[in-house]
């Protein structure tokens, strides 16, 4: 793995030595990643002796709320006021998981106006220009791997224990659906053997991520996959989409459809799926591919959006329908793409 630079390393000890008020953000709607990078960078902050505020931009699923120290985190939409005083007392602000402060979706002007030092930690590519440290790197897995990676470059892996452990493992295995795709770097396995050594129970993680939903979203699942996915084969492409309706029908909540667009993906032949979700203001989408197909750019030029190759997001305010039929009329433009993607 490529090295942190001396400079960089040397300046964030120098801050983090210094800091009295560090505080810890991620983007909104967190996943595994964003909240267990955070978690796991609080546990060492305070292994450091400083007592670090952690906020999210909004709530996030059950099934990540069972992580060490979770009970720290402050959600701005719910405590808006605490969270507006702490980014504004802070003078050092860690943003992990993310690049824009746009994602944190209400946070920006209160970011922007804040004195503290910033220092990014991500894997996300393209980042703006806000941070005084930046450590920002596209081949790690995760987030979380790169929080391991700075705790060591800062030489402290000796402050690694099994909470720290659990949140990075956390955030590895949720940002590479359990190491089925962004994971062929080695450095991510040195990693999660250093973190098994701490004797973190791996399988019981999976668990709690991954076998902890209610019959409802079963059922749900059940229902897209059987009346709402729609199979593209000339553009290698599978959707699903939702209508408020049908989540409320099946008493969605937070988290419910968390998952769902891996899923066409493992149809023969199809390199490219979209899940499309009507929520109250707008539609809210998110896009996976497999191999060489930039859904990133894709979402960036047509739905306000970015994120990774592979696995990225969007927005559009038109109404379903229009949205997806906007979609399908992009699809032709990269037929030869989508071809040749594998
Ligand atoms: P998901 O589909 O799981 O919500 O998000 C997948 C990836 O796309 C994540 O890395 C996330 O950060 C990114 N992403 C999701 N929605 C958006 C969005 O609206 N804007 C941008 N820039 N990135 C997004
Ligand atoms: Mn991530």
């Amino acid at each position: 793995m490529k090295d942190i630079q001396k400079t960089k390393i040397l300046e964030l000890k120098k801050q983090i030595e210094l800091s009295e008020k560090p505080l810890i953000i991620t983007h909104y709607n967190p996943d595994g990643d964003a909240i267990g990078s955070v978690l796991a960078f609080f546990h060492y902050l305070i292994k450091k002796g400083k007592n670090a505020v952690i906020v999210s931009p909004n709530d996030y699923p059950e099934f990540l709320q069972w992580l060490p120290g979770n009970e720290h985190v402050t959600v701005y939409k719910r405590n808006s006021g605490t969270v507006l005083n702490a980014i504004h007392e802070a003078d050092l602000i860690f943003t992990l998981d993310f690049n824009d402060f746009e994602r944190t979706e209400g946070l920006e002007k209160y970011l922007n106006e804040s004195k503290a030092i910033k220092v990014l930690i991500d894997h996300h590519p393209n980042p703006k220009d806000f941070a005084d440290i930046s450590i920002s790197e596209i081949t790690y897995s995760s987030t979380a791997e790169m929080v391991y990676h700075v705790i060591e470059s800062l030489g402290d892996e000796h402050l690694i224990d099994k909470n720290i452990a659990e949140c990075i493992y956390c955030g590895i295995m949720t940002d590479t659906g359990s190491f089925n795709y962004n994971s062929s770097n080695p450095y991510t396995y040195s990693v999660v053997s250093k973190l098994l050594e701490h004797g973190i129970d791996k399988d019981r993680i999976y668990w709690n991520v991954y076998d902890n939903f209610s019959f409802d979203r079963m059922r749900l699942l059940g229902y897209c996959l059987h009346k709402k996915m729609e199979v593209i084969p000339e553009y290698y492409t599978a959707i699903i989409s939702i209508t408020k309706e049908e989540l409320k029908e099946y008493n969605f909540v937070s988290g419910d459809t968390e998952g769902f667009v891996n899923i066409p993906l493992s149809i023969k032949n199809i390199r490219f799926t979209a899940i499309f979700i009507e929520k109250d203001k707008q539609i809210k989408i998110s896009f996976r591919s497999k191999g060489n197909f930039s859904t990133n750019k894709f979402a960036e030029e047509f739905f306000n959006g970015g994120g990774h190759k592979n696995a990225s997001g969007g927005y559009s305010n038109l109404s379903l329908e229009e949205t997806l039929s906007f979609f399908k009329n992009q699809l032709p433009k990269f037929k030869d793409e989508l071809k040749n993607a594998l």
